[in-house]
């Protein structure tokens, strides 16, 4: 018979916060400017929906939330009466002592009595949207802030004790030569962050950079110079101590970020509010089930108000598409995929097919089966989402 504490499952908690003061040029998330007037109510159809998974989808379930990750958007733009309508709604008997919660938050819109408020609230991890510490790059990319304001709230962050936080920055940007490129890492290891996020732009068509690249407008950077970018970050980041522990990611020991962990490494998790996805382990089918909630503040109002969550129309996995999405999301992890894992959950049969199905791309030098797990060479990880398409077709087609 198994423990109580073997059978509680652990459950990241996402909340989508999509307000933004402005869009930014090649932003394509879910965030909408000009909406603040409609954060209360907005506070309010999160925790009517939270109250209804509580209720309907957690009450036969033993879990312990692990995590909490308030994101966006621009959660720091909400007012401290509005995060704390929003994190006491969600825990009435209050935050867990041992959770990870993380807010996200912009240079501009955080200020020293909204770090004190996050901090009597029980947040303990920040993570800042930088981006770059240039101003011409910065205006270029319509971000709102300028380097003076990232740096005072860099400073703000550390002088209020917090140890726990992330500094974001892009690469790969308009006319970013590598001396740009080097100069913004510096100064972020400057500051002995001990989380980076290193986001490479994408171009997304439907953003103001989509359709200036159409135009012939965006000179971006080189495809060999954005490896030489890849490089050189790692070099750097490996250097002062940092794991290169996701794609994206680099963190000091202890520092990697639990609730993104959650995501890559496929354990549960609940998103609550516009575009919010979630991911279901328990009596969903032995795969799990994954929803998706409208991407409009229209459509979710009116979910809102009908209490037709969409969780309550979950469909379970099929065990090809649980399979696929193990695999892609574990490949984002350095570490890679547990053989073994994989094996006792899909079976052997499938594992050895998808592993004789890999090996020209194992050849190539592309993935690498090390020390039990299946994972991304250095060389794979630079071209990881080309990589993945490939993958998806050997293994589909
Ligand atoms: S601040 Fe973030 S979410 Fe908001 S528009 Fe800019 S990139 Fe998008």
């Amino acid at each position: 018979m198994k423990t109580k504490e073997e059978t509680t499952i652990p459950l990241g908690l996402y909340v989508h916060l999509p307000f933004c003061r402005r869009k930014c040029a090649y932003c394509d998330f879910v965030s909408y400017s000009g909406k603040e007037d409609s954060i209360s109510s907005y506070i309010s159809q999160v925790l009517l929906e939270w109250q209804a998974i509580s209720t309907v989808l957690l009450a036969s379930t033993s879990f312990r939330i692990t995590s909490c990750y308030l994101g966006g958007g621009t959660p720091s733009l909400l007012s401290e009466e509005q995060v704390r309508n929003l994190v006491e709604g969600l825990f009435p008997q209050g935050v867990p002592a041992d959770m990870e919660f993380s807010i996200e938050a912009n240079p501009e819109s955080l200020t020293v009595s909204k770090l004190a408020c996050y901090r009597d609230l029980g947040i303990n991890r920040i993570s800042l949207g930088v981006q770059s510490f240039n101003d011409t790059m910065l205006l270029r990319l319509g971000r709102i802030h300028t380097t003076r304001q990232a740096v005072e709230a860099i400073t703000s962050i550390q002088d209020s004790g917090w140890e726990n936080y992330s500094i974001d920055l892009m690469y790969g940007l308009p006319g970013q030569s590598m001396a740009d490129f080097s100069a913004d890492l510096k100064k972020a290891l400057w500051f002995g962050t001990p989380h980076l996020s290193m986001y490479c732009l994408t171009i997304n068509p439907s953003t103001p950079f989509g359709r200036q690249l159409a135009e012939g407008k965006l000179m971006l950077p080189r495809e060999e110079e954005i490896i030489k970018m890849m490089d050189v970050l790692e070099e750097e980041t490996l250097s002062v101590g940092f794991e290169h522990y996701e794609t994206s990611n680099f963190a000091k020991p202890g520092f990697a970020c639990r609730h993104n962990l959650t995501y890559w490494q496929l354990d549960p998790y609940i998103g609550l509010g516009v575009g919010a996805v979630s991911f279901f382990t328990q009596e969903s089918g032995p795969w799990g089930a994954h929803w998706e909630n409208p991407s409009t503040f229209w459509g979710y109002e009116r979910i809102a108000r009908s209490g037709k969550w969409p969780f309550l129309e979950r469909a379970p996995l099929p065990r090809e598409s649980a399979f696929m999405e193990t695999l892609l999301t574990g490949l984002r992890l350095r570490e890679g995929i547990e053989i073994n894992q994989l094996q006792s959950r899909f079976g052997k049969e499938m594992v050895k097919k998808t592993l004789q199905g890999v090996a020209p791309i194992v050849r190539e030098g592309w993935l690498e089966v090390e020390k039990g797990h299946l994972r991304a060479t250095k060389q794979g990880g630079r071209i990881l989402d080309a990589l993945i398409l490939e993958l998806v077709s050997d293994i589909m087609g």
